[in-house]
C-alpha cells in the first residue's frame, strides 16, 4: 500500500462495494440506506477551481465539451451557476470573509442525500437510491413529471426543456456505470488537488472530523451532510461558513415532508393510486410506442 495515495486506498475499498443495483426497499425512499455505501468527501479548502472535474464528468457522460483547455476560462466565475441538462457538476466562486483576496471554488452536484427526497416524490419509481450510495434515474420508467425537481432541497435534478421528445431528467448519477466497471468517479479521478475523497461513507466522516480536530484554524468544526436532511453521501469540508458558500440551511430531518405533500396533493383530487398508475403508465406507453419515438409498438 506504500505506494497509494490515501484517496486510491478508499477508493479501492468502495469499488469492492460497487456494481450494486437499486434495492427495492431503497427505492421507496431509502428509508434503510445500507451502513456500507460509498461517498465523496470534499475538502473545499484545497480546490483551486480548475475545473477539470466538470470536463471529465462531461466526457463521462457522453455530453458535449469543448477541449479541455476551454475549461481555464475563469469568466465563468463572474455568474453563480448551477446543474443543468448540459452539465451535471459545475464550480462556482466565493468571496472569502476569512481572506479578502482569496476566494473558495465549490464543486456542486447531487448530494445522494441518503433518504432521497427525489425518490420519494418519484411517483413511478424512477428514482432510486441504490446500495451502493448512488441515486440513479430511469429513462424507461420517467414519466416527465418533475416532481423530483420540487421536492430536492438542493435544487439539482434539470429536465431537458429543449427536448421535444423523451426529455430526461438529468443529474449527477454517482458514476454509476463507471463504478460498476470497477472505476471512481470521473470526476474524483482527474482532480488536480485531490480535493475529492471517495470511499465508505463511515470512513469518510470519521476522516473529516479527524481533520477538523487536527486543523482547528483551517476548517470550520462542521461536516456538511453528515446529518443535513438525515445524511448525504456527498460530505463537504470548509475553511468559511457554509451560507458563506450558499449551502442551504438544512435540518437534520430527511427531506420527504415536501414529496409527501406533493403525493397527498395528488391523492386530494380523489383519484385512487391504483387508477392514477394505470392512467400514467398508459401514458407513458403511448409517448414511448409512437411513431415519431422511433420505438417499436
Ligand atoms: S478538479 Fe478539483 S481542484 Fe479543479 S475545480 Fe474540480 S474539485 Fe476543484
Ligand atoms: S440532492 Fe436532490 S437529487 Fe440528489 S439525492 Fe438529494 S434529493 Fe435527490
Ligand atoms: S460523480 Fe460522476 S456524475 Fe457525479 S459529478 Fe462526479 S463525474 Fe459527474
Amino acid at each position: 500500500m506504500a505506494n497509494l495515495t490515501r484517496r486510491e486506498f478508499l477508493a479501492g475499498a468502495a469499488v469492492l462495494g460497487a456494481g450494486l443495483t437499486p434495492s427495492a426497499a431503497q427505492a421507496s425512499g431509502g428509508r434503510s440506506p445500507a451502513p456500507e455505501r460509498s461517498g465523496v468527501l470534499v475538502d473545499t479548502t484545497v480546490c483551486i477551481g480548475c475545473r477539470n472535474c466538470e470536463y471529465a464528468c462531461k466526457q463521462a457522460h457522453g455530453l458535449a465539451t469543448p477541449p479541455q483547455e476551454a475549461y481555464e476560462d475563469r469568466s465563468v466565475f463572474a455568474r453563480m451557476r448551477r446543474p443543468d441538462d448540459t452539465a451535471l457538476t459545475v464550480v462556482n466562486r466565493y468571496e472569502n470573509p476569512r481572506k479578502p483576496g482569496l476566494p473558495v471554488t465549490v464543486k456542486v452536484q447531487c448530494m445522494h442525500c441518503a433518504q432521497p427526497a427525489c425518490v420519494s416524490a418519484c411517483i413511478v419509481g424512477a428514482l432510486t437510491k441504490a446500495e451502493n450510495g448512488a441515486v440513479v434515474w430511469d429513462t424507461d420508467k420517467c414519466i416527465g413529471c418533475r416532481y423530483c425537481m420540487i421536492a430536492c432541497p438542493f435544487q439539482i435534478p434539470a429536465f431537458e426543456y429543449h427536448k421535444a421528445l423523451q426529455p430526461r431528467i438529468m443529474k449527477c448519477d454517482f458514476c454509476f456505470e463507471r463504478r460498476k466497471a470497477g472505476r471512481i468517479p470521473a470526476c474524483v479521478e482527474i482532480c488536480p488537488m485531490e480535493v475529492m475523497t471517495f470511499g465508505p461513507r463511515e470512513e469518510l466522516v470519521r476522516i473529516a472530523k479527524d481533520r477538523v480536530r487536527r486543523f482547528p484554524e483551517r476548517y470550520v468544526s462542521h461536516v456538511f451532510g453528515e446529518f443535513e436532511v438525515g445524511g448525504t453521501d456527498w460530505l463537504y469540508l470548509s475553511g468559511v461558513d457554509f451560507a458563506a458558500l450558499q449551502f442551504p440551511r438544512l435540518g437534520r430531518s430527511p427531506a420527504p415532508g415536501v414529496s409527501e405533500s406533493i403525493q397527498h396533493g395528488i391523492f386530494a383530487y380523489f383519484i385512487p393510486p391504483v387508477s392514477l398508475y394505470a392512467l400514467l403508465g398508459a401514458v407513458m406507453w403511448i409517448a414511448k410506442h409512437s411513431p415519431e419515438s422511433g420505438e417499436e409498438a
